[in-house]
């Protein structure tokens, strides 16, 4: 029988992310994967999966690093006491096909979804769907999912997975409001 040689150390392999806990730097540690691939040339894509919290401090920069860093931010977003879910999963699933297909198209090397997360825990999108895709990833595509809540499921396929742990939060014991450049 022939012997399995040891895996090659410079193999690629797109990896698959995740970014989750309670602790804040989920997002901002997604976008700073973004930063350093568009440094070394890659093309990301962006899908922000939540309303209002695309902030222009990460959407001014990411436009400094066009070509390389591509995003599109739903719209519609999402809420947790809406009256309309239907309409939320409606948006979900529209957002969700964008993604997708950007991420069949092998146009980038990273595909961040971002507060996807949130988006599955909620149920307004089919967590089996989704785990499928990835399951059907292109090899060398490096995915990024962040927010709280990841599912067993994911964690379990991922290859790298992070909890962010709260300590301390300036908000949480002092009061503190959002600060520009830590939180917009
Ligand atoms: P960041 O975008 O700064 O990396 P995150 O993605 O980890 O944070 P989210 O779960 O997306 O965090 O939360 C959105 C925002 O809510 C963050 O900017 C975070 O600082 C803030 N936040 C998190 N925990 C608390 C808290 N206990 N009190 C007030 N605000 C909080
Ligand atoms: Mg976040």
């Amino acid at each position: 029988m022939k012997k399995q040689s040891p895996a090659d150390p410079r193999k690629r392999k797109g990896l698959i992310i995740v970014n989750t806990g309670e602790g804040k730097g989920k997002s901002t540690a997604a976008f700073g994967l973004a930063m350093r691939a568009a440094g070394n040339k890659m093309n990301v894509f962006i899908m922000q999966f939540m309303k209002g919290q695309w902030k222009a401090g990460e959407r001014k920069s990411f436009e400094k690093l066009d070509p390389y860093v591509e995003v599109i931010p739903m719209g519609d977003g999402f809420t947790w006491d809406t009256n309309n879910i239907e309409q939320d999963k409606a948006t979900a699933r529209k957002a969700y096909e964008i993604v997708k297909e950007k991420l069949l198209s092998e146009k980038y090397q990273m595909v961040i979804f971002e507060e996807i997360n949130y988006v599955l825990h909620y149920q307004f999108f089919p967590e089996d769907e989704f785990l499928e895709l990835l399951k059907n990833k292109p090899e060398k595509v490096h995915v990024v999912c962040t927010g709280r809540n990841a599912s067993e499921k994911l964690i379990e396929m991922a290859d790298l997975v992070t909890e962010m742990k709260m300590i301390k939060h300036p908000f949480k014991e002092q009061g503190i409001p959002a600060q520009k450049g830590i939180e917009f």
